[in-house]
C-alpha cells in the first residue's frame, strides 16, 4: 500500500512540474508575443512595417514558430513571434541577407519584392540578362535579385550573353558600357576583361556601390562565390573592407578601366544599334551594348546651386563618429536628414535647414529629438529657408527672403534621390509594377 501511495506521489510530482513548465513556457510566449506584437505596432506607426526592398514573406500556414529565422537574421527586430508564427516587425528595415529564408526548417519564408498592396517598379528582363531593349542589359539588384552574390554572379553571366552576342565594334565603338560598379558592375567588368571586350566602366559615386556605403563594422554575410580573373570567393561572414580591399586588389592586378564621379546621365539608342551613353563629366561613348548594374537605390538630388561640386559637400554620411569639431550644414526635412544632424551634433556645431515650416512625415521618435535638440541648443534648426550658395568657409541661406551667411566646414545634402525608373524609362526600358513580386522560394 506504502509503495502504491509513494508511486502516485512521484506520478503527481512528475505531473505537477510538467505543469508547472508548461504553465511558465505558455506565460514566456504570451509575454514575448505581447512584447512583439508591441514592437509590431511602433513599427507600422513609424512607418518600419511596410517593406521597402526584398523582405521576407511568412507563410502562417506552414510556419511552426521554430524562431531559426529570428536567431539567424543579423539586423535587429525585422522579424519576432507572435502567437507561436514568426511576424515581420520592422521589415523595411531589413537588408535583405537572406539568412531567414536559409535558416526556416520548413521551407515557410520566401524572399519578396513588393507587397499585396504597395507595387515595386521592376525592368523587364529576359534569360540572357537583356531587356525588351536590344543591347541593353541588367545585372545585380536593379533586376530584382539583391545580394552581393547574386549580383557578383549576375555581372558574369550577362557579360557571358552579351560575349555571345558580340558584333564587328566600328572604329571608336566600344563593345560595352557598364553603368555602376557595385558587386554586379565589378564583376561584370571583370568578365568583359577577361572576355577582352572592349569596354568601359562608369561609376556615379565610388567603387563597391552599396557595400561602400555600409558602417565599418557591420557583418557582410554572403558565401562562396566565383569572381571573374580571381576565382573563388570563399568569404561567409566579412566586413565591408575586406570584400573592398579584395575587389580593388582585382581590379589593380588587371588594370581595369573604372571611371568613379562619373555618372551617367542618358542613354540614347542610335539608328546604327549602338547606343550613345552621356556622363556628367561632357564625356560621351558610343556602344554596341550597354549593361545597367545601377541597384535599385538611385541617385541622391542635387540642389543644383554654386559650389555644390566641392570635395566638402556630401549625399551621405558614412562614418558620424569620426567626424569632431566641424561647422556643419545639414540640408533636408526627412527623416535621413534630422538622423545625420542628430548623429553629428554631440562632437561639431551642426544647423539643419529646410525648405518648409515644418516636418512631415517624420519618424515620431526623429520629431520629438530635433525639436528636443532644437530647444536644447544643440542643433540650430533654420526652417523656410534655401541655401543658395557653398564657398570654402561659408554657406549662404535665404530665410524668408533675407540671405544669411553661416560659418561652414561640410555640408551633408538628404533631400531625396532620383529613382531609377525615370532613367530607365528614357532608356526605353519597359518597367512593371510587380505586387509581392516573388524572387526566391523553395521549389
Ligand atoms: C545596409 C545594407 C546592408 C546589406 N547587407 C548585405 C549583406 O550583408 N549581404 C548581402 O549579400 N547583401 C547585403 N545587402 C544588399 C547588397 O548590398 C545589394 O544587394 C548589392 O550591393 C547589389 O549590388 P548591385 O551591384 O546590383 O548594386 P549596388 O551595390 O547598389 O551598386 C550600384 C552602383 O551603381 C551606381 N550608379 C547608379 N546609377 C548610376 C548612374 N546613372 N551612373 C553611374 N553609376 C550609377 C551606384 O552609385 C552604385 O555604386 C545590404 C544592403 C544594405 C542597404
Amino acid at each position: 500500500m506504502e509503495v502504491l501511495i509513494e508511486e502516485i506521489l512521484g506520478y503527481g510530482l512528475v505531473v505537477i512540474i510538467i505543469a508547472i513548465t508548461v504553465i511558465i513556457y505558455l506565460r514566456k510566449n504570451k509575454k514575448d508575443s505581447k512584447k512583439t506584437q508591441e514592437k509590431v505596432d511602433i513599427a507600422k506607426e513609424e512607418g518600419l512595417f511596410e517593406p521597402v526592398s526584398l523582405h521576407p514573406f511568412i507563410n502562417l500556414d506552414t510556419c511552426i514558430g521554430s524562431g531559426a529565422c529570428i536567431s539567424d537574421c543579423p539586423e535587429k527586430d525585422i522579424l519576432g513571434i507572435v502567437d507561436g508564427k514568426a511576424t515581420v516587425i520592422q521589415a523595411s528595415n531589413c537588408v535583405g541577407h537572406g539568412a531567414c529564408f536559409h535558416a526556416c526548417p520548413v521551407e515557410a519564408i520566401s524572399l519578396r519584392i513588393g507587397t499585396e498592396t504597395r507595387g515595386v517598379d521592376l525592368p523587364h528582363v529576359n534569360q540572357s540578362f537583356e531587356t525588351n531593349m536590344k543591347g541593353v542589359y541588367i545585372a545585380g539588384e536593379l533586376g530584382g535579385m539583391g545580394l552581393i552574390k547574386n549580383s557578383v554572379e549576375q555581372g558574369e553571366q550577362a557579360v557571358e550573353n552579351i560575349y555571345k552576342n558580340k558584333k564587328e565594334a566600328k572604329e571608336g565603338v566600344l563593345d560595352l558600357v557598364i553603368v555602376g560598379a557595385g558587386p554586379a558592375g565589378i564583376s561584370a567588368s571583370l568578365n568583359s576583361k577577361k572576355l577582352g571586350l572592349k569596354s568601359v566602366t562608369l561609376e556615379q559615386d565610388t567603387l563597391g556601390g552599396t557595400v561602400y556605403t555600409y558602417p565599418r563594422n557591420k557583418l557582410v554575410m554572403t558565401a562562396p562565390m566565383h569572381l571573374p580573373l580571381y576565382g573563388k570567393v570563399k568569404l561567409y561572414d566579412t566586413n565591408k573592407d575586406e570584400l573592398l580591399d579584395l575587389w580593388n586588389k582585382v581590379i589593380t592586378e588587371n588594370d581595369l578601366e573604372i571611371h568613379e564621379k562619373t555618372k551617367v546621365e542618358e542613354i540614347i539608342p542610335q539608328k546604327d544599334e549602338t547606343f550613345k551613353v552621356i556622363t556628367n563629366t561632357g564625356n560621351t561613348y558610343i556602344a554596341n551594348h550597354v549593361l545597367l548594374a545601377i541597384g535599385r537605390r538611385g541617385s541622391p538630388r542635387k540642389l543644383s546651386i554654386p559650389g555644390e561640386m566641392m570635395s566638402k559637400v556630401a549625399y551621405r554620411l558614412l562614418e558620424p563618429e569620426r567626424i569632431k569639431d566641424q561647422r556643419i550644414l545639414v540640408v533636408g526635412g526627412g527623416d535621413s536628414a534630422i538622423e545625420a544632424a542628430l548623429q553629428l551634433k554631440d562632437q561639431n556645431k551642426v544647423s539643419l535647414s529646410y525648405r518648409k515650416d515644418k516636418f512631415a512625415r517624420l519618424k515620431p521618435r526623429n520629431r520629438e529629438s530635433i525639436l528636443d535638440a532644437d530647444k536644447d541648443g544643440s542643433v540650430e534648426l533654420i526652417l523656410n529657408s534655401n541655401v543658395k550658395a557653398i564657398d570654402e568657409k561659408v554657406v549662404s541661406v535665404e530665410v524668408e527672403g533675407e540671405r544669411r551667411s553661416l560659418e561652414n566646414d561640410l555640408v551633408y545634402i538628404f533631400i531625396g534621390g532620383e529613382l531609377p525608373t525615370n532613367f530607365l524609362q528614357k532608356a526605353g526600358v519597359e518597367i512593371t509594377k510587380r505586387f509581392a513580386y516573388i524572387v526566391k522560394k523553395h521549389d
